[in-house]
């Protein structure tokens, strides 16, 4: 993990930290009086009846932030701004899949939209409490759905539209959905593609949706039942935008949503209104630096993942800032495509998963290199554990050699972003997370709980412990939908004693006590007795200028406990180098830069990686392969054809 010739820390400029929303400040007040510090966050928010209790922590793990307060998700993202008269600034610059297919929408236009569109979903019949499932593409009339829903106390659960109807079904029942939003099909590379199908499907036997609301979006032809169906330009399109937004408690449930299944079958995560809007806002203004008269924020992640909620609606919006949303992939209809959009709107702030990095970084430089990139002045990653070697291109090659990088770890369930660095302040060190944000309390534990201690140098083999956090915070999760028993399970019982949430990850303390996640704890291998993370492996991997990708899992091995499995895709120019001498020499680069003990005992090179639909590897799946078992809960894997290409070249 040492390189000597890269600097092991960036502050940030001078310039940066004098202009920044955040400064050190922030921890201090934080520290002084953690809940008059959250119920100052939360005032930044409009309540329609102001609270007096902050936290009710009294039903431990289940949660109440400003409970006696009411206020209206909605109208925080929308009509405060434009009574405050910003309704002329845009808030949505819409790129849709094919170039020349865009549209702006103003705060005052939002405003509009969101008004119709609840007013039509009043007119369905829907009442505030009732589940509406929403299964589009990532078009603006998702993003007033959700508002439209938000507005109504309506609790939303966004389904990923590349999803089959199998997924889509599963999460309309567990829901008891009412009603789904969907369109008659959605543009993939180019070409339009059914969508609409696949909600047929689902709800041919789901009796609880009365109705599915259909956007026209391609103009393909679509199944129609009478009664069920029902065209969004009918009942939106003609209804009054004029909608006056009833205000709900803040415990008034706001959205379900289901973990990516990265570690098993997903889990229907609640979040609740007031808590979760005051933290998605907080962090948002925080760590983005959010300047909402100039900055254009871009956040590539798809709305069904929670971070397409809180960083690609609830938190922009609540902040009155311009923001883009892209339908389509950023290879269509060439590899280009991301770098136009930031250039055609002048992109402030980038935040994308470090899965896009290296994809980035595996088709070449000269893509960013052809536009002007220069109005970043901020990126962003999620989702994973960030490699410092794509840590160091992304901040080189996209930002410039100057914009900070806010490698931001949270989780559906955590709803907003919870260990950071803030931009303004840290010397971010590539690869780590850095340290929980002012307000925020998490602990890297041993298996009793005790916090490890940093250690006294960074040289040699680091301790992995578990990531907890050991204070409620504002937009924590509510519960899993519908099953107490299952939520007290998997979060609360590991520490049951010191009541501290299990998020799932390992991590370990830098000699700075900076927090680096290492991934799931799953994902740390014990190698005769030796802690390696996989994050680790995959790191010295990809380090290797032939290596695109890499995924690495521990399989039993009767002598060593575990032994390292890795498979590796590799880069378009070393495509032809696939034969044993490519696969000693990576197995001697992993000996060499961290450890003899690393070096992996099967090594293969494999055409593509098992992956989440959002982007992340599925290590469980891989194991499942060395260990010759029955593959797991395959729901959310993007290509299950990868498996056939994985095992042909084993
Ligand atoms: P499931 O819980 O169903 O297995 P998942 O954990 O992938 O799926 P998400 O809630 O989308 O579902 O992802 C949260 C997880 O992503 C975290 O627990 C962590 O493992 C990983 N993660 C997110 N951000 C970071 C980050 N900045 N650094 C390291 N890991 C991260
Ligand atoms: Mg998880």
């Amino acid at each position: 993990m040492t390189e000597t010739h890269a600097p092991l820390s960036y502050p940030p400029s001078a310039e940066f930290t004098a202009q920044a929303n955040a400064a050190e400040g922030l921890y201090r007040d934080a520290e002084q009086d953690r809940l008059a510090f959250w119920a100052e966050q939360a005032n930044r928010l409009s309540w329609a009846t102001p609270f007096s209790q902050v936290l009710d922590w009294s039903e431990a793990p289940f949660a109440k932030w400003f409970a006696d307060g009411k206020l209206n998700v909605a109208y925080n993202c929308v009509d405060r701004h434009v009574e405050a008269g910003n309704g002329d600034r845009v808030a949505i610059y819409w790129e849709g899949e094919q170039i020349g297919d865009s549209r702006s929408l103003t705060y005052r236009d939002l405003q509009d939209e969101v008004g119709k569109a609840a007013n039509a979903l009043t007119g369905l019949g829907l009442v505030a409490g009732d589940r509406v499932a929403i299964y589009l593409p990532m078009i603006p009339e998702a993003i007033v759905a959700m508002l439209a829903c938000a507005r109504l106390g309506l609790m939303h659960s966004v389904v990923f539209a590349g999803y089959t109807a199998n997924a889509l079904r599963a999460r309309i029942d567990d829901a008891e959905a009412k009603l789904v939003i969907t369109a008659d099909g959605q543009f993939r590379r180019g070409k339009p593609a059914p969508l609409k199908n696949a909600v047929d499907d689902a709800v041919a036997s789901a009796d609880t949706v009365e109705h599915v609301l259909v956007v026209r979006r391609t103009g393909i032809e679509v199944d129609w039942k009478q009664g069920r169906d029902v065209w969004w330009h009918d009942v939106v399109d003609s209804a009054s935008p004029e909608h006056d937004p009833e205000a709900f408690d803040a415990e008034h449930p706001l959205f379900l949503l289901y973990t990516s299944g990265t570690t098993g079958k997903p889990k229907g995560i609640v979040h609740t209104s007031g808590g979760y809007l005051t933290q998605a806002s907080y962090t948002h203004h925080n760590i983005f630096d959010i300047k909402p008269e100039t900055d254009v924020f871009w956040c590539t992640a798809d709305i069904g993942w929670v971070t397409g909620h809180t960083y690609g609606v609830y938190g922009p919006l609540s902040n009155g800032v311009t923001e883009i949303f892209f339908e389509g992939t950023p290879d269509t209809p060439s590899q280009h495509r991301h770098f136009q959009i930031i250039e055609k709107y002048g992109a402030t702030i980038y935040y994308t998963a470090p899965t896009m990095v290296r994809t980035f970084m595996k088709w070449g430089r000269e893509f960013p290199d052809a536009h002007d990139l220069s109005s970043l002045r901020l990126l962003g990653t999620v989702g994973e554990p960030i490699n410092p070697e794509a840590w160091r291109w992304y901040r080189t090659v996209i930002g410039g050699d100057s914009a900070p990088i806010v490698d931001t770890w949270w989780q559906t369930e955590t709803g907003a972003a919870m260990i950071s660095p803030l931009p303004g302040v840290a010397a971010t060190k590539p690869g780590s997370a850095m340290a929980a944000l002012p307000g925020i309390s998490a602990k890297v534990v041993d298996d009793h709980g005790d916090e490890l201690a940093p250690p006294s140098t960074d040289e040699g083999e680091h301790a992995a412990g578990y990531l907890v956090l050991d204070q409620p915070w504002p937009s924590m999760l509510r519960g899993i939908w519908g099953d107490p028993d299952r939520f007290r399970e998997t979060y609360w019982s590991r520490y049951a004693e010191h009541g501290y949430y299990f998020a799932g990850d390992s991590a370990r303390y830098d000699s700075d006590g900076a927090i680096w996640v290492m991934g799931r704890i799953d994902d740390v291998m014990n190698v005769s007795g030796h802690r390696i993370s996989t994050a680790e492996v995959e790191s010295a991997l990809v380090g290797h200028a032939g290596v695109a990708e890499a995924a690495v899992v521990g399989a039993t091995d009767d002598t060593t406990g575990q032994a390292i499995c890795a498979f590796v895709v590799l880069t378009a120019d070393h495509a032809d180098t696939a034969g044993a001498e490519i696969i000693d020499e990576l197995r001697a680069e992993v000996a060499k830069e961290i450890s003899p003990i690393a070096r992996p005992r099967e090594l293969h090179v494999v055409p593509e990686l098992p992956k989440t639909r959002s982007g992340k590897i599925m290590r469980r799946l891989l194991r499942d392969i060395v260990e010759k078992r029955e593959l797991g809960d395959t729901s959310t894997l993007l290509d299950p054809g990868v498996f056939d290409a994985i095992r042909a070249a084993k």
